[in-house]
């Protein structure tokens, strides 16, 4: 079984990217690359996020701005603050830190991005072009990540049946979308997909993007499968410390949409969780970046 290894992709990334930066920058006197991330509020899971992007960003030499903003801020508020960022030269990447607050209209806040500033690839107009196969879309960071697994490891697309088990406008659709332009034959799965196992046993790549853990069983694959497991869940699991029973503490673990324990054993290759998709998430992001910033020369 080959282990689809992110982070080791991540950090081969990483010094690419710096090597790009560095060599532009001796070139001609441009400013840094610099990504502009605002937050609404303060959520724990997107403040790890964030921290991560800023280690990133800081291994390839590139700055970021980290804006946060108070939960109740208005949407026309929001707006403006993106507008500012798209009128700064000196920002060549924006992203909003999702989820935002309901009630703030998503959708319009991240179509105030100019699309040459959109490194998450979310804006209508990006969106547009990767379903129309342009190959000037932004690949969303995740769907990003998972191509550069699969070409990294040279597991073919091209005329392959590669079923997805999600249908998000952040994952399954963009994926799909991508996995058509490398000429794969893609499945998409969902809540409403009756027969789950008999949909995933028929592919040769097998992603699953659902955020339920442990969906995907030893019942869900076969021998010669290739599994790219999204998924980000926290469970609970009971941490003993010193070996006494009255010092067990509960603690969160991370764990993917697959058993990765009961499938491991039969399919030919498998990305872990943590250490698959996540790492290449950050990682595709900054590539991203480093597109926009040349394209703003
Ligand atoms: P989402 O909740 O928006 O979408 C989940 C999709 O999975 C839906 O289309 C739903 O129909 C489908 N689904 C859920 N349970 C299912 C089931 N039992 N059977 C079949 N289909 C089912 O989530 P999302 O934003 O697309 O994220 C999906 C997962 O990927 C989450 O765990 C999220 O944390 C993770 N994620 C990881 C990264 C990364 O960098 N690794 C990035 C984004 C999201």
């Amino acid at each position: 079984m080959i282990l689809l290894d992110g982070k080791k992709l991540r950090d081969l990334t990483a010094d690419r990217l710096k090597n790009e930066v560095v060599t532009a920058m001796a070139e001609s006197a441009i400013s840094k690359p610099q990504l502009a991330i605002l937050q609404v509020g303060d959520l724990a899971e997107s403040n790890s996020y964030i921290n991560q992007k800023k280690l990133f960003a800081e291994k390839i030499g590139a700055s970021v701005i980290h804006e946060v903003y108070p939960t109740k801020i208005s949407e026309e508020d929001l707006i403006a603050e993106i507008v500012k960022m798209n009128r700064n030269d000196q920002v060549h990447g924006i992203i909003v830190q999702l989820p935002i607050p309901e009630g703030l209209n998503k959708q319009r806040i991240i179509d105030t991005i100019d699309p040459i500033k959109d490194v998450d690839g979310l804006t209508a107009k990006n969106v547009k072009r990767l379903l129309a196969g342009d190959e000037q879309a932004v690949i969303p960071g995740t769907v990003f990540g998972v191509l550069s697994l699969l070409k990294h490891y040279e597991i073919p697309i091209d005329g392959k049946k590669i079923t997805i088990v999600g249908r998000s406008m952040l994952v399954g659709k963009p994926l799909a979308a991508a996995l058509l332009n490398e000429n794969a034959t893609v499945t998409i799965c969902h809540r409403h997909t009756e027969n789950l196992a008999e949909a995933t046993k028929q592919a040769d790549i097998l992603i699953v993007a659902a955020g339920s853990p442990h969906l995907i069983t030893k019942n869900h694959v076969r021998e010669s499968q290739v599994v790219v497991d999204v998924g980000i869940n926290f469970v609970d699991k009971t941490v003993r410390l010193a070996l006494k029973p009255e010092n067990e503490i509960p603690k969160k673990h991370m764990v993917g949409d697959a058993d990765f324990e009961a499938v491991k054993d039969i399919v030919s290759a498998i990305s872990p969780v943590p250490g698959g998709v996540g790492p290449m998430t950050v990682a595709s992001l900054f590539h991203n970046l480093i597109q926009a910033w040349k394209a703003q020369w």
